[in-house]
């Protein structure tokens, strides 16, 4: 029996900030023909609309003000087939490339802790998983958004792998940038998504640990498929 006969679950993938999660998530999904969503496009979303519309002024993040542009942000995604992964559009306008710059990086954390924001975006991704079916990738997916989860997945590296990787990705696009801080930003991010008060970053107790710091995506893969196969044959 192959994969896409068996019934459909909630595939639930969080962890530390650039560990290749979503390029993890996007490969699993493309397996199963499951619906990849991006938690982190969300977060970033919410970032990039209130730093261009006075949510964030001269590096201080303003929460009241940002709570009151919430019902103005409009996120949906659009599966775009060139890069097998659905693009994020904010109130009907293409954002994907916009989202990722460093600037967005190092906002994201408090922007993402604001109770208010993370209400509105958690509720988004629990009606995206409503029929089951997906595959998502965050920081509260196992732990908040699908707690009931049938496979959760807690990937981490080592910090210096991951600045590596991330640095690696900006320079190839041509962003300016230099190692040093990529890692500070991948440090701090950690730092303040493990000990913020609301839906802190952590390992749901029934996660299995992903570290690969020393692994290849095809060999990610084949550690997958032997967990995939342990639920599924524990479903049936
Ligand atoms: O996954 P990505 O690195 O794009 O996420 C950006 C940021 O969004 C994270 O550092 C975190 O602060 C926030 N985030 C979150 N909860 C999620 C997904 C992302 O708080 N489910």
């Amino acid at each position: 029996m192959g994969f896409n006969d068996k019934r459909k679950i909630v595939i639930a993938i969080d962890g530390h900030s650039s560990c290749g999660k979503s390029t993890f998530a996007k490969a699993i999904a493309a397996r199963l023909g499951y619906i990849f969503i991006d938690t982190g496009a969300m977060y970033r979303s919410v970032t990039l609309y209130a730093l261009e519309h006075g949510g964030i002024v001269d590096g201080i993040v303003d929460e009241d003000k940002i709570v009151s542009l919430l019902d103005q942000i409009e996120i949906t995604f659009r599966f775009n087939p060139a890069r097998g992964a659905s693009d994020v559009y904010i109130n009907g306008d293409f954002a994907e490339g916009k989202i990722r710059t460093i600037e967005v990086s190092n906002f994201v954390s408090p922007v993402s802790s604001i109770g208010a924001v993370r209400s509105k975006l958690v509720a988004m991704q629990q009606q995206m998983g409503r029929h089951r079916g997906v595959v998502m990738d965050g920081r509260d997916i196992g732990t908040v958004v699908f707690p009931d989860a049938e496979l959760k997945i807690f990937m981490t590296a080592d910090p210096k792998v991951r600045a590596e990787r991330r640095y690696a990705e900006l320079t190839a696009k041509g962003d300016k940038v230099s190692f040093e801080e990529i890692l500070e930003n991948v440090i701090s991010r950690d730092k303040a998504d493990t000990t913020r008060a609301i839906s802190p970053l952590r390992k749901a107790e029934d996660a299995i640990v992903l570290d690969n710091s020393t692994m290849t995506v095809e060999q990610q893969m084949e550690w997958f498929d032997a967990e995939l196969n342990r639920v599924l044959s524990s479903l049936e």
